[in-house]
Parts: C-alpha cells; structure tokens; sequence
C-alpha cells in the first residue's frame, strides 16, 4: 500500500484493513459549496476511491473566503463547481476518482445519483434538498450525514435508516420559505464550516471503514463565536415518522415538487416554494438591507443580484429575472431567500 497513507494507517482505528476500505468506497457529496468542498478535499487526501460530486453552481469570488477547494481562477472563469473540484482533486490525489455531475438535484435525479454510493454526505444549502435526500436514502438504506452552517453556527446528525431517527423524526416538517438565514443573508465564517465539515468527515471514516460503535448518535450544535457547543443524544427512529415510520415519500414522490418554471420570451424564471406559506416581507426586507438596491411595499420585495432582479411576493413565490435557466434561479431563491 502506498506510503502517503502511513500515518492514518497508524492511527489503529483505521489501520490497513480501514485503509483498503477506503481505497474502495464510493461517497456522494450533494453540493460543493463550503461545507462539500472540504468535504472532497479530506476525504480525497484520506485515500477514498470514488467521489460523485453534484453541485448546479459556478464559483464566485464570494466563495473563496471559505470554500477551499477553489482558486480565483476559477471564479475568474467561472468553472462549475463539481468541474473545478475535480480539478483539484486530481492534483491533490490522483489516484481518487472523481465524478462531476452539474445538476439541480430534485426529485427525478435524486435516486439515480445515490445508486452505487456507499454514503452520501449533506453540502447543501437549502432545506428542500434536504428533505430530499432524506427520503431517498431511507427509501433505498443510505446512511446519509446530514450537515449545516451559517454566520457562526452549526449542526450536525449522522442517519442510518432503520437505526437512527432520521431527519424527519427530529425536524417533522420543513421551515417556511424565508424563515431561516441564509450564508447569503446572514454571512458565514470559515471556522464553523470546518467544524462542521470535520466532524461529518469523521463520521464518514467511521462508516467506511465499519467501525460504528464510535459514531456519535446526536445532533451536535456549534457557534464556534459564542463559544457554544450541544450534543442531544439521539435515540430510537419515532415509529409515527412519515419518512421512516410509515415510509411515505412525499418529497420524493409529490407533484408539489414543481417547483420552478422558466416564463417563455421574458427571460425569467419563477419559482414557488413547496408548501403554501405567508412572508414576512419587511423581514425578508431587513435582511436583504446589505444588498444594493432593495425596494419594498405591501406586495412584494424587490432586489437585484448581478445580472438578475428578483421579486418576492407575499406566498413567497418569487420571479427571478434576467436568467431562463431554471437551477440558476432555484439557486439565487436558496440563497437569498432561504428554504
Ligand atoms: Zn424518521
């Protein structure tokens, strides 16, 4: 075996037996923004064979205060993020394959991409995916590692359908559209993406390599500002679990996941939140107040973002203008409204 793996072979919970697990493992990161990002870049390093990485954005220079993996030639050229992952990923470890797949991961793609993968690890930003994935992997009994962070807090859980709760029988029902902040929002700092990500990673060496009687069973919450840490240990699945009790896939299987629709001929995109919900748009307003020009009345909030003007209504159902490319829209929503 390779010598570059010698001191994690050291590491007895590992050894050579963990090594050539990894060497033979297969992960899913859903998203490759901060938290996916560092998750490719550890898991690359630590010998992990394959990665399917799916991400729908390009990198921006925003991003390189915190998502590691990118350099400020890939925001100049504005790579896709799954593609310049990949990049570096081949000059960090050649020897770990990697698959990028530029996609808005939703309900029809979701159960092909978590085929063949041993473990998916959670580097989204919106709940909707979320809610997503859970459904797919206890459908199909994919341990997933659920994972958060924005401005200066975290959370984690690691899922084993079946074994553990799962994300719904700690979070029953998905947050309104506009009820949480969003790193576009509320800022992030580097440090709780670390935290984060590390502690997820860790979980995923565990699963890899069968040792998980050493996993945590909790959701584990940071603020790494204020000095914050809770660990609320998990127990048994609730048997009263749409997802995981009773096995009805709604995210997965609803209609109501039509999401988002390109408007013909006005180079707009709209997009409508899962559930029906009422904003409050002098919130939303108050926390767009860094962007420029944020116009606001009874009806609607109106903002602009580069090259798009977005305009959100009451439902929450929002126009996003300037694009007819329905994942950079679903994207923008995420991102400044929050799902
Ligand atoms: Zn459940």
């Amino acid at each position: 075996m390779n010598e570059r793996y010698s001191r994690q072979i050291l590491f007895r919970e590992i050894g050579k037996s963990g090594q050539e697990k990894l060497l033979t493992s297969r992960v899913l990161l859903v998203g490759c923004g901060a938290l996916g990002a560092s998750h490719a870049e550890m898991l690359a390093r630590a010998g992990v064979g394959k990665l399917r990485i799916v991400d729908r954005d390009f990198v921006e220079f925003t991003n390189l205060q915190r998502q590691t993996l990118f350099k400020e030639n890939d925001a100049a050229e504005r790579l896709p993020k799954a593609v310049a992952a990949q990049k570096r990923i081949s000059e960090i470890n050649s020897e770990t394959e990697v698959e990028p797949v530029i996609a808005d991961v939703n309900n029809s793609n979701i159960e092909a991409l978590i085929d063949s993968c041993d473990l998916v690890l959670d580097g989204t930003d919106n709940f909707q995916v979320r809610y997503l994935l859970n459904d797919a992997c206890v459908k199909h009994n994919k341990t997933w590692i659920y994972g958060a962070a924005v401005s200066s807090y975290g959370t984690t859980m690691t899922i084993i359908p079946g074994v553990t709760p799962c994300l719904r029988c700690i979070f029953e029902d998905m947050p309104d559209a506009g009820s949480s902040p969003t790193c576009d929002t509320s800022g992030v700092i580097m440090p709780i993406i670390a935290t984060v990500s590390a502690t997820q990673v860790a979980e995923a060496l565990k699963i890899l390599v069968g040792d998980t009687a050493s996993l945590h069973r909790s959701l584990m919450q940071f603020d790494i500002w204020q000095n914050d840490r809770q660990r609320i240990t998990l127990s048994e699945p609730n048997p009263d679990c749409k997802t995981c009790g009773h096995h009805i896939y709604e995210f997965l299987d609803a209609e109501a996941q039509e999401f988002s629709a390109v408007l013909c001929g006005r180079n707009a995109v709209q997009i409508a939140p899962p559930k029906p919900t009422q904003l409050d748009l002098a919130a939303l307003a108050v926390k767009l107040a860094n962007l420029d020009d944020v116009k606001q009345n009874e009806y609607l909030v109106r903002f602009t973002t580069g090259e798009t003007e977005v305009t959100v209504f009451r439902d929450a159902r929002a126009i996003v203008k300037g694009t007819d490319d329905v994942s950079a829209a679903r994207s923008i929503y995420a991102r400044f409204v929050g799902v």
